[in-house]
């Protein structure tokens, strides 16, 4: 992906070594740890069992805030990030208007270590990134970049765009109601029709992020061979982004089952393609070959 020149958004919160909520510092718990919790939820159980605050070894020691910028490389990662959700600003601010008449509002984007307070309650690395539409913002372990691409073997930096733009896509689902529209199906529909709204939500939010790529391309083109196939690795990879806690009401898309990783390239390749959400209703069309 090209980014050299391009704007870094202001939006992003970084709120690295800093722990969330009551408790103070929280020891990250280090790669290994994110493993097994990945692995536990893989397998149908609860990481957090696993990710207990003060469970984890290694980090920085207690009471002692990390130094975000002594590493090069995650200064890199920050950078990109920041450009990224610019890119993400760039598209949605032009194209949510013109197709849909609504105006669209940026969302902050945390940056975050171990664990993090956001208005869907405390959440931990081990949930991957995430969108709480409570707080409008999403949030990153810069941590989980190293799970996808050696954990998950999708590397590269548009599969890392990619997981920006599948989070900042439930955002825009939230400003076109369609977040509270399903949340309102919650407890008057069975749970298996309710989990199946839930996996339609997640693979809209698939085909917004290839929506963005479409004209991302179109008016900056960012993206290098190679690159599509990189998020169209990671989308199907990662099909579990999160298991994010969810309270005070609100739906937090990515609790759920996500669809199929074939469900999950399907729909973020007909975003790529048409560019044009009206061709995104999940809910009520079959899934594209
Ligand atoms: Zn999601």
């Amino acid at each position: 992906m090209r980014t050299e020149g391009d704007r870094e958004s202001d939006n992003v919160e970084d709120q690295r070594g800093m722990m969330g909520g009551r408790g103070g510092l929280v020891a990250g718990g280090g790669v290994g740890t994110i493993i097994i919790a990945l692995l536990v939820y893989f397998l149908g159980g609860d990481p957090r069992a696993v990710l207990q605050p003060n469970s984890g070894g290694g980090g920085a020691p207690s009471g002692q805030l990390a130094n975000p910028s002594n590493n090069p490389a995650e200064e890199k990662l920050v950078k990109f990030v920041k450009v990224v959700l610019a890119d993400t600003e760039d598209v949605w601010r032009d194209q949510l208007p013109r197709q849909t008449g609504k105006q669209y509002r940026n969302p902050h984007l945390v940056l975050f270590t171990g664990r993090v307070q956001s208005a869907c309650g405390m959440t931990s690395t081990a949930s991957g990134p995430f969108y709480c539409p409570g707080d409008e913002k999403v949030y990153i372990d810069l941590a989980f970049y190293n799970e996808l691409s050696r954990r998950f073997k999708a590397p590269g930096d548009f599969a890392e765009a990619y997981v920006i733009a599948h989070e900042v896509g439930h955002h825009v689902q939230k400003i076109l109601g369609i977040t509270d529209k399903i949340d309102a199906q919650r407890g008057r529909v069975s749970k298996e029709q309710y989990n199946r709204l839930s996996v339609r939500l997640e693979l809209q939010a698939d085909f917004f992020a290839g929506v963005w790529a479409h004209h991302g391309q179109k008016g900056k083109h960012f993206l290098e061979p190679g690159d599509l196939e990189e998020a169209i690795r990671a989308a199907s990879a990662v099909g579990d982004d999160s298991i994010q806690k969810q309270t005070q009401g609100y739906v937090v898309p990515d609790s759920f089952t996500h669809g199929t990783s074939r469900q999950r390239m399907a729909w973020f390749k007909k975003g790529y393609e048409t560019g044009d959400i009206s061709q995104g209703d999940t809910f009520n069309s079959n899934d594209p070959n």
